[in-house]
């Protein structure tokens, strides 16, 4: 079974990216640059969420449920997802720590900061 969804782009152009399903393998491909090097594009990445707002056409709603469902069966692979999320989380929040200390840095600059003699 072929299930092909077409993606939002960047670009305007269509990204249709094909769930390949075939004696209990699932195979996903994606024509974007970074699909193409076999990298997680974020089309793949916003699909295999079940991301709505990716999808060019609503109309392709079921066909992403239907992607969903085979995916729920492939536990290993939703282990690796959940912490994929979790790291991510981890660098948001890092990242949010960043440009906290950031701004401190800059006002503390801009207010003038003491030096010892
Ligand atoms: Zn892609």
């Amino acid at each position: 079974m072929k299930i092909t969804i077409n993606a939002l782009n960047n670009s305007g152009s269509p990204c249709n990216v094909d769930f390949i399903y075939e004696n209990s393998i699932l195979k996903v491909h994606c024509p974007c640059k970074a699909g193409k090097l076999g990298q997680l594009c974020k089309h793949m990445i916003g699909l295999i969420d079940g991301d709505e707002s990716i999808l060019a056409d609503s109309a392709e709603l079921p066909l992403l449920l239907q992607v969903q469902d085979i995916l729920n069966r492939a536990p290993v692979f939703q282990k690796a997802i959940n912490e994929l999320a979790k790291a991510e989380g981890v660098i948001l929040n890092e990242e949010i720590k960043v440009s906290r200390i950031r701004k401190k840095l800059a006002e503390a600059l801009n207010a003038g900061i003491e030096v010892k003699q």
